[in-house]
């Protein structure tokens, strides 16, 4: 029998993630052929976890008002398990709802413009750069949030785009290249001069900056003409001879296109680290984190500043706009003795988990509980089962748990592996007590010494 690691003191748990992506470092994978549509929770429809139903709330560009940020912090306390939990999609899920109150949710939801649709509210899977606009960078910020809102209300007006999976995923990133990488199934990447490039699998077409919500909606509809009878959810599940045809499909609708490089698919600029962040108009934004990406109502309420508006990022964070600098270090302060994250080296910086035990009936572990804070480093994401829900993208060290009672440790990524995209990937079962260790030296990128500490699961 192992021994136990010591355990964090206050470890949130039992948080809840998509499934994002196959397990890293799989070889490419076959052709999906699926008989039944699917079962990816939403807001109405209920997914029966361990824990109690659990409801995902698709949030386009993790953007929230104020007034929405209040909701959910009242929908976490007076339907769910009192917390909100974060996503690597910028979505939000709350869990340990008692079935009775699935009716009165939906009706907040519904007054307060967070569902502005029963019968897409599932396809509206959006990520978007969570800084646009906010800190100068990316080509066109001003735009982004207008682009985002637009494609939004394309998908919501019409009826095929329910045939959508509820993976089916779009990025707009602002041409910073953060989202990019994120593994969508359409990208929007802002060029210079008011161009965008359109990237459906291995396609990519530039166009004008204008018609880039609808070119998104078309490369939509254009991957479900591929995917007929494949019984595919996700570009990457078609079979190789059920290409997506965009150029046909821009052409059809009438989006003037021109060939464009293929971006290259991986995150070239990283999430944004916890701290404060200036804007050229004089504001500040702030970007925290709730450790292990789940937040309290309390502490939900307590986000909101000045700017009006809160940001879930795809790395279960919050951007917060709209201070002056007093007022930013001021509020900075404020969330971190709220248990924030508030800056790059805080212990919980860069580390994610799971749901795991006990809300998924997967898990081989109580990963929330096991996790370790860290000084720093790759991200490190702690997985229940080799799912690996919602694990990062770009280099990450992985920590999963088997059913021998350890944790594996792995580099993940292309990180100092020249011409090997997917390698950097040595899975060492550990022994007993040096989990810590190698999770450490692991996300220090030093690949080649993280093997030698061990560690176990608890139960
Ligand atoms: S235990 Fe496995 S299936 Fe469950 S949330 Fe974790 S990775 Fe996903």
């Amino acid at each position: 029998m192992l021994a136990a690691m010591p355990r964090p003191s206050a470890t949130p748990h039992n948080q809840g993630e998509t499934p994002i992506g196959d397990a890293p470092g799989a070889a490419p994978r076959d052709p999906v052929v699926r008989d039944r549509g699917d079962a990816c929770p939403g807001a109405l429809r209920l997914h029966q976890a361990d824990d109690g139903n659990l409801a995902r709330l698709r949030l386009p560009g993790g953007i929230l008002t104020i007034r929405q940020v209040h909701a959910l912090a009242t929908a976490a306390e007076r339907y769910a398990d009192g917390h909100l939990t974060l996503t690597s999609r910028g979505n939000a899920e709350l869990r340990g709802i008692a079935a009775p109150h699935a009716t009165a949710l939906a009706e907040l939801l519904r007054l307060t413009g967070l569902m502005p649709s029963e019968t897409h509210e599932r396809v509206r899977n959006i990520v978007a750069s969570p800084l646009a606009g906010l800190d100068g960078r990316g080509h066109d910020g001003a735009h982004a949030t207008a682009r985002l809102r637009a494609l939004d209300a394309l998908l919501c007006a019409q009826d095929w785009t329910t045939a959508l999976s509820g993976r089916f995923l779009f990025a707009l990133d602002d041409g910073r290249g953060d989202v990019a990488g994120l593994g969508a199934d359409v990208t929007l990447l802002a060029q210079e001069r008011e161009t965008v490039v359109v990237r459906v699998g291995a396609s990519a077409l530039r166009v004008a900056a204008s018609d880039a919500p609808r070119a998104a909606l078309e490369a939509a509809r254009a991957f479900l003409e591929a995917a007929a009878g494949t019984g595919a959810w996700r570009v990457r599940d078609l079979p190789p001879d059920h290409a997506v045809d965009l150029a046909s499909a821009l052409a059809r609708a009438g989006i003037p296109a021109t060939p464009a490089p293929v971006p290259n698919g991986q995150q070239t600029t990283p999430a944004p680290p916890p701290g404060i962040v200036a804007s050229p108009d004089g504001t500040y934004a702030l970007v925290v984190a709730p450790a292990l990406g789940r937040v309290s109502a309390a502490r939900l309420r307590a986000l909101p500043g000045p700017g009006g508006e809160v940001r879930i990022t795809p790395w279960r964070g919050f951007v917060v706009p709209g201070f002056d600098g007093p007022g930013a270090r001021a509020r900075l302060r404020e969330l971190d003795d709220a248990g924030f994250t508030t800056r790059p080296d805080a212990p919980w910086a860069g580390v994610g988990a799971c749901t795991g035990r006990p809300g998924c009936a997967k898990a081989l572990a109580d990963v929330r509980r096991d996790a370790l804070p860290g000084t720093g480093g790759l991200p490190v994401h702690w997985s229940g089962c080799e799912r690996r829900c919602g694990h990062p993208h770009g280099d990450w060290v992985d920590v999963t748990a088997t059913a021998e009672g350890h944790y594996t440790v792995t580099v993940r990524g292309v990180r100092g592996v020249p011409d090997a995209p997917d390698a950097q990937e040595q899975q060492l079962p550990l022994g007993e007590g040096e989990l810590a260790d190698a999770v450490a030296r692991a996300r220090g990128g030093r690949a080649q010494a993280y093997g030698t500490g061990t560690g176990t699961t608890t139960r």
